[in-house]
């Protein structure tokens, strides 16, 4: 019997976790072909969190998990959540693997090298950019075509060309757009913002405005200013956008009234970058059509104002191995695997629009309320409920909305 053949589209932390998981599997031959020309084409950039149910569970399936704890940042756990006058309304101190909040940082650059270093260079294509997939299911690069697989797997991002063969859905603007810095070397360069963002994260919100500095592995600060703005705010700003000074200028003058604890991040940015946020529409599903399908950003693109991304779309790549090894060593392979993938895209539209909701409502709160102070209590709530839905449950859910609200009653009269 010939082995079943998968190509995935995309070498991001998503098309890497599944290639992983099909590896030395029985009557499974994959490759990935990935656009960038190598593996350090592109600096990768930021950090992420990754969580016990989806993230990590994909990485135990991988056998990744140990050198996972060796590559984390538990310290990276730190946490303030404060509006403009920098009262902060939610604080964590940083862990170690014992008392982890369970959900470690781990630098994309060391996530995406750990998984590289896990799949033989052979099954790695660099340099092929997809254009288009045509309705024969033939894979067209810039460098020729690729045929001859059973399965194609769209895992190349928000941008996705393989999401042409089943929608035209493209993804919309989700009315924010940020300003990216890099602060280098905090510690020695910036010690006062390195000493606040204490290794971990420090985000602030008021009134569509969010100044989020993030410590990296490599000793560098991330400093993301979001704001509301219009999609084609960076062609028509008051200001020359590649001129760093003046972008640092006009953010200060547009954040006159914050607190200057959180200015100050504003003035030691660097390398400065402008990112619009995309996001399919949330519960965005497509007709099953056999041959083809989608995980990732290019299943389910959504603002990062939950951290969910990541971990939704390694869950996706943990869930569709699964199904594809069940497929691939049924008696009938080529009948059952298209049965599998359709059970396997059911179960995605689900948790992509239980996650894209509570994305949203995050967002929803954090940038489309007046102040953080007036929305404190739904946003810790809402998260609380969306990690543990057994507080959903009869009494549970009462008792923990009293607590919180009573708690931060208190913390209002003092603060
Ligand atoms: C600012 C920001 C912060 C974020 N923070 C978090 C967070 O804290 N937690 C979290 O869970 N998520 C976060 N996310 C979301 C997370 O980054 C994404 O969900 C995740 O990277 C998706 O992985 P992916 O592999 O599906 O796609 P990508 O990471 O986009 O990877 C796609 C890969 O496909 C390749 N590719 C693209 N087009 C083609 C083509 N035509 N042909 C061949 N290859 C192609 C690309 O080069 C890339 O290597 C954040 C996102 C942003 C923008």
């Amino acid at each position: 019997m010939s082995p079943i053949r998968v190509a995935i589209v995309g070498a991001g932390p998503v098309g890497l976790t599944l290639a992983r998981l099909l590896l030395n599997k029985p009557n499974i031959d994959f490759v990935v072909f990935e656009s960038e020309k190598s593996r350090d084409a592109r600096g990768q950039g930021g950090c992420l969190d990754l969580h016990p149910t989806t993230g990590l569970a994909a990485l135990k399936e991988a056998d990744l998990y140990d050198e996972f704890l060796e590559r984390a940042r538990f310290d990276g756990e730190a946490l303030i959540i404060c509006d403009k006058n920098f009262t902060k309304f939610v604080e964590l101190s940083g862990s170690d693997e014992r008392s982890s909040h369970g959900r470690p940082e781990i630098d994309r650059v060391s996530l995406r090298e750990m998984l590289l270093n896990s799949v033989p260079p052979h099954k790695i294509r660099w340099g092929c950019h997809l254009r288009t997939i045509d309705e024969d299911h033939n894979l067209i690069f810039d460098h020729g075509t690729e045929t001859g697989f059973d399965l194609i797997v769209g895992a190349e991002g928000a941008w996705s060309k393989t999401r042409k063969l089943v929608s035209d859905q493209t993804p919309n603007y989700s009315g924010i757009s940020g300003t990216i810095f890099e602060i280098p070397n905090a510690k020695e360069t910036a010690p006062e913002c390195y000493n606040l963002t204490n290794r971990g994260s420090l985000f602030s919100y008021t009134g569509g405005r969010a100044i989020m500095s993030q410590y990296q592995g490599d000793g560098s600060l991330k400093l993301a200013v979001y704001a509301t703005r219009p999609e084609n705010w960076s062609e028509n700003a008051s200001f020359d956008i590649h001129d760093i000074e003046a972008t640092k200028q006009a953010i200060l003058d547009e954040c006159h009234d914050w607190a200057p604890e959180l200015l100050q991040y504003v003035r030691y940015g660097q390398n400065v970058e402008f990112r619009p946020l995309y996001m399919l529409p949330i519960g965005w599903s497509w007709e099953n059509r056999p041959g083809v399908t989608l995980i990732g950003d290019a299943a389910h693109v959504m603002t990062p104002f939950a951290g969910q991304g990541v971990n939704l779309g390694m869950q996706d790549a943990l869930m569709l191995s699964r199904a594809i090894v069940k497929g691939a060593n049924s008696k009938s392979p080529k009948d059952t695997l298209p049965a599998e993938i359709k059970l396997f895209e059911k179960d995605l539209f689900v948790r992509a629009k239980e996650t894209g909701t509570f994305t949203n409502d995050m967002m929803t709160m954090l940038f489309f309320s007046s102040s953080l102070r007036s929305v404190i209590e739904k946003v810790v709530l809402r998260k609380l409920t969306f990690y543990d839905k057994t507080i959903l449950q009869r009494a549970k859910y009462p008792l923990m909305t009293a607590l919180i609200y009573g708690y931060y009653s208190l913390f209002k009269l003092w603060h």
